[in-house]
């Protein structure tokens, strides 16, 4: 870039956060702030390259100013421009219990992520940090650093008042944070001339306002935050349903053109608008470190969302999927998926999708729009009557685990459990003629019995509500068998369709190993990997096939439908298995 444009470019305006909007009568800190020239390196195009964080002149260096404050004159302005070109989409909260504990969790998250905020108010004495704060953002150029120290009162960890907060601040702005976030709660608490002189210390402003009830009234709040003239608007609420979602994206791309805004809906179900929110108009998002340290509920950790869900690369034209159920927080179908996504070069991205009614789901669906769906409890049958169409077998079966938006707009079903419950014993031994008991008639034992009768298998269920297994073995040409019978009858394959064994769930015995007679054991429940059932069995010398094979099967299939490309299914085996010796590690560590 010639010189001559970067004159130009540097004598430009300051770019508020609030296009257009009148500074609160007579403050004037937009314009004084305006004429300070951002550094050239940044403005000539060569983005995030290390340059002195705005108001540090050296790590032992005193202040530069005569009021020992610094001020907006001698220092680098943050405008928003600025920063804006040396972030990338995810700031990551640091936390910690002392200085030392936060800036060595810094030291490790800066390594791969340049964009971090210090959670000072989680430090008892947060003043304590800022001269090796200093330190740390000086010697290290390339990060961006921003200062929060959120008031009890607003739902932060610092038990000072608003005068202590402002200190911390100011102090953290003068250590070299590139940005100062402070509630709208205290902007509104502040005299004008407070606001000036922490205005003058260099960094840019956060005004965020954060909502722990409710998505509600965002253009209100917007309102209110725009007289301050914050280089960043921020707007936390909280989801209750998916819907709020919508709300929150609507909301960004409504008012997106008048602020550098950040809006995000916190919870297990405000999930998609801290992935989604970014093309609907967020500036950046937030992540935790790693799990386990989220400074907002429902904040995913900053791997997951860089490498599993591709957060740079999340387009316009990026393709939405998910898993809708009730918990699915931990389901594993989005690492799977993204990874099969990823590998295949597919411009799409899976979400977890937590909700409690089925409307909530239909009306994301609609609004987003996704392009398919993960089913799982409780919503495999009621999905149904919801559908254009399905294949044959979910609607024999009543569930179905897998829908696809066709090329037409409309929702279309299908069911891939049944195939993940029959392909892997098909690899083993012969079905037609075979002699197999279920246990279980739920949803996953109903796939089971019809997909294996159908095969031409003589199918034995048991269910411990008796009735349920009559009803199913009526409708599926199958039989019943009594628990008492168990240990005098031999079967070629016994399978688990219940949820007895699964991490989480009571601990019952299902079957004791004198019942164990088949040659083959196959348990549906995938997490842990060793089941008490599958454990018993290989005490017993029997081959058994776990329920890891039969997700990543269904999920295989699912991909197919999906994408219509053949899916990794070793890939997906391979993260799926990694990601359950990982749980099983930490389990037995805590
Ligand atoms: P579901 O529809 O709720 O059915 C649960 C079944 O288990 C019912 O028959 C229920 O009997 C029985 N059951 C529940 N608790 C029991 C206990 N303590 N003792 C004996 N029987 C009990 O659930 P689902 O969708 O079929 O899922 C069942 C299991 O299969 C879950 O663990 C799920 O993770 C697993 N699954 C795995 C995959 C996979 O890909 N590997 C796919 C689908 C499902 P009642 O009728 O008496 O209540």
């Amino acid at each position: 870039m010639k010189a001559g444009t970067i004159a130009e470019r540097a004598a430009e305006p300051r770019k508020s956060a609030l296009r257009g909007a009148k500074a609160p009568g007579g403050r004037g800190v937009s314009a004084s702030r305006g004429r300070t020239a951002a550094p050239a390196v940044l403005l000539s195009g060569v983005t995030a390259a290390p340059v002195p964080s705005p108001s540090v002149p050296g790590p032992t260096a005193g202040s530069s100013s005569s009021d020992g404050h610094g001020s907006a004159s001698d220092h680098p302005l943050m405008t928003a421009h600025y920063i804006r070109s040396r972030i990338g989409k995810i700031c990551v909260a640091i936390t910690g219990a002392t200085p030392a504990d936060m800036l060595r969790n810094a030291e490790e998250i800066v390594r791969e992520n340049h964009f971090v905020e210090f959670r000072l108010d989680y430090l008892p004495n947060p003043v304590a940090i800022i001269p090796r704060l200093k330190t740390f953002l000086y010697e290290r150029g390339e990060v961006t650093a921003v200062a929060t120290c959120r008031r009890a009162a607003t739902g932060g960890k610092f038990k000072g008042n608003i005068a202590a907060e402002l200190e911390v601040l100011e102090k953290a702005a003068l250590a070299g944070c590139h940005l100062i976030d402070i509630e709208l709660q205290t902007a509104e608490h502040l005299k004008p001339a407070q606001l000036k002189r922490l205005r003058s210390r260099g960094s840019a402003l956060i005004v965020s306002y954060h909502d722990f009830e409710s998505t509600k009234d965002l253009d209100k709040i917007f309102d209110r935050i725009q007289p301050f003239q914050p280089e960043f608007v921020k707007i936390v609420s909280t989801a209750k349903t998916l819907t709020d979602n919508v709300t929150m994206m609507r909301f960004l791309e409504r008012r997106r053109d008048e602020a550098e805004l950040i809006g995000i809906s916190m919870g297990d179900q405000g999930t998609i608008s801290r992935v989604l929110g970014l093309r609907a108009g967020s500036v950046f998002t937030f992540a935790s470190a790693h799990a386990g340290e989220e400074t907002g509920a429902g904040q995913i950790d900053a791997r997951t969302l860089r490498e599993a869900w591709r957060i740079d690369q999340i387009d316009a034209s990026t393709k939405v999927y998910g898993v809708v159920g009730n918990p699915v927080r931990h389901s594993l179908s989005p690492l799977m998926q993204n990874m099969a996504f990823r590998r295949e070069t597919v411009n799409a991205v899976f979400l977890p999708l937590q909700t409690t009614r089925l409307s909530d789901l239909l009306t994301l669906a609609r609004e987003v729009p996704l392009q398919g769906l993960a089913i799982t409890m409780p919503f495999k049958s009621e999905i149904l009557k919801h559908l254009e169409k399905t294949d044959a077998l979910s609607g024999k079966i009543g569930a179905c685990n897998t829908v696809v938006r066709a090329q037409d707009g409309k929702l279309y079903g299908f069911n891939t459990d049944v195939a993940a419950v029959v392909r892997p014993l098909e690899r083993r031994l012969q079905l037609k003629g075979a002699k197999i008991l279920v246990l279980g008639a739920g949803g996953a034992g109903r796939a089971a019995v019809f997909g294996l009768a159908e095969k031409g298998a003589e199918v034995f269920v048991w269910n411990r509500t008796a009735e349920a297994a009559k009803k199913l073995a009526r409708q599926a040409k199958a039989k019943t068998i009594r628990k008492e019978l168990l240990a005098k009858t031999s079967f070629d394959v016994i399978v688990n369709t219940t949820p007895v064994g699964m991490r989480g769930v009571k601990p019952v015995s299902l079957l004791e190993p004198k019942e164990i007679n088949a040659r083959l054991v196959f348990d549906l429940v995938y997490n842990p990997i060793d089941t008490p059932l599958i454990r018993m069995a290989r005490e017993k010398g029997l081959p058994v096939v776990t329920g890891v094979e039969m997700f990543v099967h269904q999920g295989a299939r699912q991909f197919e439908i999906w994408t219509g490309k053949p899916a990794p299914e070793e890939e997906m085996l391979r993260v799926v298995v990694h990601a359950l010796r990982q749980a099983a590690g930490s389990n037995e560590r805590s």
